[in-house]
């Protein structure tokens, strides 16, 4: 395989010159424009400057229910309650039994910039309550008619009043009123035409305020909160105040969600790399759903952090490929010196210290809880499996393996299917395998299938890396890998059940009614060169009890692709072998350092010309990965 290699490269560089020809040839002619009077800079009006600024903090309904759940939080509520009339356009009605607001306080209300939570810059530093922008009431009043009807503690009455664009309409009214303050937001942007328009799906703005409710519900468990359309009786989300997190997830997620979880927690206390706490809620390998659903507080802010997301959800096709739409529930706490919460207009996103050290600790736990999980579930099944399983041509479930030894018998028949279009869905299932009469003790069996195990979940844990190496030759070379895929082929390969081995070289495989040869000798030398590319610069180091010989290795693997190294002419190649330890272990320094791994391929000592550069590739395969991957075979 090494002299392919280099063919392919050198007709890379060929197409890498006639790309560069073609550039040159290529001119662009730039239009010359007459010289134009600069447009003058006016001054906006007011009204302009804010009903712009309101259209960014309320993007849309589901936006000014955040506020108000959040205004009404701050408020020091335990009972929040939401009402939602056509999508949130017609009526917005936000409850709570918080403090109220006093009625020296409504005249500025909802003029911009007035807040109770902040006084100065530096504030912002340690605050705590969600608000401190002084902008949402005001926002909302510039693209809707809001209503707000408050009481405080002590008093005989409360108080009603309507706004617009930033002022009261008229004087508070006295009137009856329950502890706490109801804001009602009627006809959102009636006065934007293009973004009503496009919020007229009103059903969809619904189900994002029904699954905003239900994040805050899970995660504000001292609070009671519900949310219903106008006019309905059943509430979408209904909770009451409770001390546990799993009851809360179970009354909103439902029980099928609640079931499938398990508690993660992670946490970090050194000031060098990162502090905080994690604590949450992971779905196990019984959860399939059709996206992930991940709810997130930071310092109790519900956010999004789509870096995390993607972490954990990379873990999850690693380990549980069946159920790799996760759902997930983390509330992380840090120093809130450590969190900028003022980067988003909608304080939807917040920037944190350290956020690479912090991601990446939490995603190797969420990995540890996963693979110990699994490992569990999977040995289970593995004890009941021998007799179990049969060959069908009906797929399948994947709670049959839990039939109880013996039962094979009581297995509904679906002989309908005719034999030859009877395909293997299982590997394991020692039925109709060449082999089977070769069947090793119960209780070998188990304990050879948990050593299995921890050999799988220990390559499981290799998997390949995100990005490949940052060398143009790798990439290169990943490329011709890419591009000469046969589709048909792949298929089979991904898709294929083992049968057994039909002699020293070729195993018997089945994919759909077909049975296949495939020969396993090159099949592995192909999946150890894809894997070495993927992997380059990525490798676990592995420690062997007595250090490699490595001129002799390589002597050998000459020997096979038919050069002789103790040959009279190639005393120099000899040489060369010699000094190979030295060099690897060189180049192993040498890859560790940044400014390799990022430069590129052409321009290091590791370049794929250089002989011992390809040495180094081969032996990587043979002596480290080479291992895992035939025992993952
Ligand atoms: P912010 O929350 O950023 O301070 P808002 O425009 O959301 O700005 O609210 C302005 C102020 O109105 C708040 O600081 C708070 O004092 C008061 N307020 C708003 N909603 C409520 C509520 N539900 N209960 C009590 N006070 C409220
Ligand atoms: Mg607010």
């Amino acid at each position: 395989s090494l002299s392919v290699v280099m063919e392919r490269g050198m007709g890379d560089e060929a197409i890498a010159m006639e790309v560069e020809q073609n550039a040159h040839n290529d001119t662009i002619p730039i239009e010359v424009e007459a010289p134009k009077e600069p447009p003058k800079i006016r001054r906006l009006d007011d009204s302009v400057i804010n009903r712009i600024a309101a259209g960014e903090v309320i993007q849309r309904p589901v936006s000014a229910v955040k506020e108000l759940i959040e205004n009404s939080l701050d408020a020091r509520s335990s009972s929040i309650n939401v009402v939602i009339k056509d999508g949130g356009l017609k009526l917005i009605q936000v409850s709570d039994d918080g403090h109220g607001i006093r009625h020296d306080d409504l005249p500025i209300l909802c003029e911009r910039h007035t807040t109770s939570k902040l006084s100065k810059f530096e504030d912002l530093q340690s605050i705590k309550s969600m608000g401190f922008r002084g902008e949402a009431l005001a926002s909302m009043t510039y693209v809707a008619h809001v209503t707000v009807t408050t009481i405080t503690s002590g008093q005989l009455h409360g108080y009603r009043v309507s706004y617009r664009d930033g002022v009261m309409e008229q004087e508070p009214k006295p009137c009856a009123a329950v502890k706490g303050t109801q804001i009602a937001i009627e006809n959102l942007f009636y006065n934007m035409t293009a973004r009503r328009k496009t919020l007229q799906n009103s059903a969809d703005d619904y189900s994002k305020i029904v699954d905003l409710l239900s994040r805050f519900a899970i995660h504000h468990i001292n609070v009671g909160f519900s949310c219903r359309k106008h006019g309905a009786t059943r509430a979408d989300v209904h909770t009451v105040p409770t001390s546990s997190r799993l009851d809360a997830i179970r009354s909103v997620y439902g029980v099928s969600v609640a079931r499938n979880l398990t508690k993660v927690e992670a946490s970090d206390n050194n000031p060098t790399s990162s502090v905080f706490d994690m604590k949450g809620f992971i779905s196990s390998s019984n959860y399939v759903a059709k996206k992930t659903t991940m709810v997130l507080f930071i310092n109790d802010r519900l956010v999004e952090c789509t870096a995390l997301k993607r972490a954990i959800e990379i873990v999850y096709a690693a380990t549980l490929p069946q159920a790799s739409k996760p759902f997930v529930y983390m509330s992380i706490e840090l120093p809130s010196e450590h969190v900028d919460v003022n980067i988003h207009p909608t304080k939807r996103e917040v920037s944190l210290l350290n956020q690479e050290v912090i991601i990446e600790k939490i995603q190797s736990e969420v990995e540890l809880q996963l693979i110990n999980s699994n490992e569990t579930r999977t040995f289970k099944e593995q004890l009941v499996q021998p007799s179990s399983s049969v060959p069908t041509g009906a797929k399948r479930d994947s709670c049959s393996a839990s039939l109880a030894p013996g039962s094979a018998t009581s297995v509904p028949k679906s002989q309908k299917v005719p034999v030859q279009k009877m395909i293997r869905t299982d590997a394991l299932d020692p039925a109709g395998r060449l082999h089977a009469y070769l069947q090793v003790k119960p209780s070998t069996q188990v304990e050879h299938n948990a050593s299995l195990n921890t050999i799988r979940s220990s390559i499981r844990q290799r998997r390949n890396p995100r990005e490949t190496a940052d060398l143009t030759s790798i990439q290169e070379l990943i490329e011709d890998i890419d591009s000469s895929c046969h589709s048909g082929l792949l298929d089979i390969v991904r898709g294929c059940t083992y049968v057994g081995m039909a002699d020293d070289f070729f195993a018997l495989l089945q994919y759909k009614t077909h049975l296949y040869l495939a020969n396993v000798v090159s099949l592995s030398k192909e999946l150890m060169y894809q894997q070495v590319l993927r992997r380059f610069a990525h490798f676990n180091a592995m420690q062997l009890s007595d250090p490699a010989p490595l001129p002799e290795l390589i002597m050998l693997g000459l020997k096979e692709e038919g050069i002789d190294a103790d040959c009279s002419e190639n005393a120099d190649l000899k040489q060369k072998i010699v000094e190979v330890p030295t060099f690897a272990l060189c180049l192993s320094d040498m890859l560790q350092g940044p400014q390799l791994t990022r430069g590129s391929g052409r321009d290091c000592a590791f370049g794929r010309r250089s002989v011992a550069g390809e040495w180094g590739l081969k032996l990587q395969a043979f002596g480290h990965e080479g291992v895992g991957v035939c025992k993952g075979l």
